[in-house]
């Protein structure tokens, strides 16, 4: 097959996906999912009259989703863009705004996706160590002339930048494009949205899978100023004009209008990581101060693979990244108080005269 691969294909090193294995029923804290069903409004919305309607292509605009993210966030609705995921957001993003003459900066331990877009399109890659605390310092990235990514709150650490650090960012350098990477500021962390009003070079992605409980609806956003909005459409449109099918674009503008839902849920997950870290820490980790719907954690006992293929074989899955600085550590995803228990007992088991 090797040899009808393109030279850039060849080259590319995929994102690997966390694994969803089928052999037994796991409790699943490895790919940062919600553990609550969507709101309930989802399901009012997908009626079977819409499902009728599949035969005809799903509206390239997404009006109705584009227009519930721009009312939440009061934003106009050509600040916004819907996306099959935030990972489509992303990637239109890597085309759109990054290329000849024009490289991109992401820090060394993020979402590995950075790389992997990186890849693709052939970029030019400034990748930035964070500091030695995993503290991803603005600083570092101050004098970079082209397109800055980062995720805020951090993946797989969790850790959060203020707000203040961004528009120092953003002033710093007006004319190249930064790019915010939102999809875990639900659970505690500051959203740069509001700041797209007043800068023309930041653009900000969120997703519905991990605060809104939509991830197998594939649902993104991206909300920044109108020329930065049609850049994306003009990528969009040259890739994918009918990118968000009808039943996300439904799915995603009820999940938007429940506030009440989307808040008891996202409070119940920043309840659960608290009580998830005291646990840790109790038994000899150390975890990282998260603000998202995950922890990053190391044992003072047992490196991060031996937790890992412990905790597979008693039926819980977290992500254990085999790579240097992080393969001590376990990143875990918060879910419901009972699965959280679960994982604590299953530690201490594993712990258990070690
Ligand atoms: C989960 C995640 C995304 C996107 O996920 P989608 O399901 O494609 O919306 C984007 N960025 C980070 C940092 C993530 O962890």
């Amino acid at each position: 097959m090797r040899e009808f691969l393109s030279k850039e294909a060849a080259a590319l090193s995929p994102y690997t996906p966390g694994e969803q294995p089928l052999d037994r029923q796991y409790v699943k804290l490895n790919t940062n999912e919600s553990p609550f069903p969507p709101s309930p409004n989802v399901l009012a919305a997908l009626t079977e009259d819409e499902f009728r309607k599949l035969n005809l292509y799903s509206d390239p605009t997404c009006r109705g989703l584009v227009n519930a993210v721009a009312a939440r966030y009061g934003v106009a609705p050509e600040s916004v863009i819907a996306g099959n995921g935030s990972d489509e957001i992303l990637a239109f993003a890597f085309r759109a705004f990054c290329g000849t003459g024009i490289g991109v900066a992401y820090a060394d331990i993020t979402y590995s996706f950075y790389q992997a877009q990186t890849a693709l399109f052939g970029l030019d890659a400034t990748v930035v160590p964070l500091r030695g605390d995993f503290s991803l310092c603005v600083d570092d990235y101050m004098n970079f002339p082209g397109t800055v990514f980062l995720a805020n709150p951090n993946a797989p650490t969790g850790m959060a930048i203020p707000v203040s650090d961004i528009t120092r960012l953003l002033d710093a350098n007006p004319d190249r494009v930064v790019v915010v990477d939102e999809a875990y500021v639900d659970f505690g962390g500051e959203t740069c949205a509001p700041l797209t009003a007043r800068y023309n070079n930041l653009l900000v992605v969120q997703t519905f899978s991990k605060s809104r409980s939509l991830a197998g609806g594939r649902i993104g956003f991206g909300i920044g100023a109108a020329g930065l909005i049609a850049a994306l459409n003009r990528v969009k449109y040259s890739f994918n004009p009918y990118n968000v099918n009808r039943l996300s674009l439904l799915a995603g503008a009820a999940a938007m209008e429940d506030e009440d839902y989307f808040r008891s849920c996202t409070k119940v997950i920043q309840e659960n990581r608290a009580w998830t870290t005291d646990a840790l820490r109790n038994i000899g980790f150390t975890v990282l101060p998260s603000k998202a719907n995950f922890v990053f954690a190391k044992s003072d006992r047992l490196s991060g693979g031996e937790v890992y293929r412990g905790l597979k074989a008693r039926g819980v899955l977290v992500r254990w990244f085999d790579a240097p600085r992080l393969r001590d550590w376990l990143r875990i995803s918060i879910g419901s108080r009972e699965q959280m228990q679960i994982l604590v007992d299953r530690l201490g088991e594993l712990l258990e005269g070690v």
